[in-house]
């Protein structure tokens, strides 16, 4: 028995999946012909009291585009320092949109509205233009934590006084919706885009969405274009969002519920120095200073479970769609025995 925890991406589809995934009526998505796509790009849209939603082949390239449609080259945006769109896009502020990053020293990936405050630029001449606030929930980086709605109202407020977009990279943004019992309209209200993930918790092989209003999304069909993201029968896929919606969000909390178990266990472990909070999929943890990481995840993969390292001594563990009750049995009963 395999135990993948490296990632909440490595699911394969369901049956159920591939049977609609199968049966799905599709047509040239470049002619914007597709029933599917659209279909999945309504529902979306609708979720979130948005009137315009876009399909894409990647989170990465959801998040680029939200970046150039609400900024200038030479403009910045304030982000986290635990930013995906900072850490993990490659670079692609900066070689897509000309932009560069005003990191805030957060907490587990969030800020407080006042730290927005400080990090934009005065309108002299001389400053870099700041022109759009981005956050994460939950956030990858900061171990799945979840934003309080009332700050992100807060930052709302900031961006209204100051004329500045706000976008939400919401690629687990179902797991947090789970987690604090938010919804969808919620969060539609309050950003002006979003872009949600349905590769991760929600199984898919493939997609994530951009949700935004009309004015703002206006271009986001030609960036795609740009950036090489257009598609044709990509119904299939479409599909298999649809499903995963209808299918793979309430039971996320199973997924939080495991992790909080792992947790508990891990932090009985001598062995282990502290376990970051669990609040949803990601569990982070430390090993005492004397334990080796890579011995401990080699020690993991002859038992052929699989972790991720993330540097300082800190181990990551992800749980997702196909990580059954034999295999969390598995995990737990491995884990301690293992010193
Ligand atoms: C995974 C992830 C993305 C990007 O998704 P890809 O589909 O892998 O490009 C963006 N933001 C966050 C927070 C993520 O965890």
């Amino acid at each position: 028995m395999t135990i993948d925890l490296r990632s909440d991406t490595v699911t394969k589809p369901t049956k159920g999946m591939l049977d609609a995934m199968m049966q799905a009526k599709v047509g040239d998505d470049v002619f914007r012909e597709d029933p599917t796509v659209n279909k999945l790009e309504a529902r979306v849209a609708s979720m979130f009291g948005k009137s315009e939603a876009l399909f894409f082949p990647s989170g990465t390239m959801a998040n680029q585009t939200a970046l150039k449609l609400h900024t200038k080259p030479g403009d910045q945006v304030i982000c986290d320092k635990y930013a995906h769109i900072y850490n993990y896009e490659s670079g692609g502020a900066s070689f897509n949109s000309g932009i560069s990053c005003k990191l805030i020293d957060g907490n587990k990936g969030m800020f407080k509205a006042e730290q927005v405050l400080d990090a934009i630029n005065p309108e002299a001449y001389y400053y870099s233009h700041t022109s759009l606030v981005e956050i994460e929930n939950t956030t990858n980086k900061g171990g799945g934590a979840c934003w309080e709605f009332d700050e992100i109202k807060k930052v709302r407020a900031v961006c209204d006084e100051h004329s500045l977009g706000f976008h939400l990279d919401g690629a687990r943004i179902w797991n947090a919706l789970i987690a604090k019992n938010e919804t969808t309209e919620q969060y539609g209200t309050i950003f002006d885009t979003i872009s949600v993930c349905l590769s991760k918790g929600l199984g898919c092989p493939i997609g994530s969405v951009l949700v935004g209003d009309s004015e703002i999304m206006k271009q986001a069909i030609r960036i795609r274009k740009i950036f090489g993201g257009n598609m044709r029968q990509a119904g299939y896929l479409a599909a298999a969002g649809l499903y995963a919606l209808d299918n793979h969000v309430e039971r996320l909390s199973e997924d939080h519920k495991k992790a909080k178990e792992i947790g508990e266990t891990l932090s009985k472990l001598p062995i282990i120095r502290t376990v970051e909070p669990i609040e949803t999929n990601i569990v982070i943890f430390e090993l005492n200073i004397d334990v080796n990481e890579n011995s401990f995840v080699q020690k993991l993969a002859d038992k052929d479970i699989h972790i991720i390292s993330m540097g300082s001594n800190k181990l990551r563990m992800v749980t997702h769609l196909d990580y059954t009750n034999a295999m969390h049995d598995k995990l737990l009963s491995t884990l301690q025995t293992i010193i």
